[in-house]
């Protein structure tokens, strides 16, 4: 399941974060997810769910922002939006084109507590 493998290596990195800060609870995390990268979002809330459950994000806040994929064709510099696995210029036709937005999975804003005797 990929949302689960996706929904581990973000707890991996909620732990490092936490740790880096002195926070002992994560209690909301936001995240962007690109179209391309294939992530039913209901999904990836249950699998983090199930994934963070006794962890220092356990009974934290999933927020999933879905982002459009964008490309740009690098034969004629048409910008278009992509289907997962079609990277076809609508304008000229080349299957040249390079991705600009939405094939990342990016952690934009985390909250979290600091315990209160350190
Ligand atoms: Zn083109």
């Amino acid at each position: 399941m990929h949302e689960m493998s996706v929904a581990l290596h973000l707890l991996a990195q909620l732990e490092a974060l936490a740790e880096e800060h002195g926070a002992n609870a994560v209690t909301e995390i936001e995240l962007s997810v690109g179209a391309l990268q294939g992530v039913v979002p209901e999904a990836l809330d249950l699998a983090f769910s199930a994934a963070a459950e006794g962890t220092i994000a356990g009974g934290a806040t999933l927020v999933i922002t879905e982002v459009s994929a964008e490309a740009l064709c690098r034969a004629c510099g048409q910008a278009f939006s992509p289907d997962v696995g079609c990277y076809v210029c609508p304008s000229c036709g080349a299957a040249d084109a390079r991705i600009t937005q939405g094939n990342e999975i990016l952690l934009t804003s985390l909250e979290c507590k600091c315990s209160e005797d350190n």
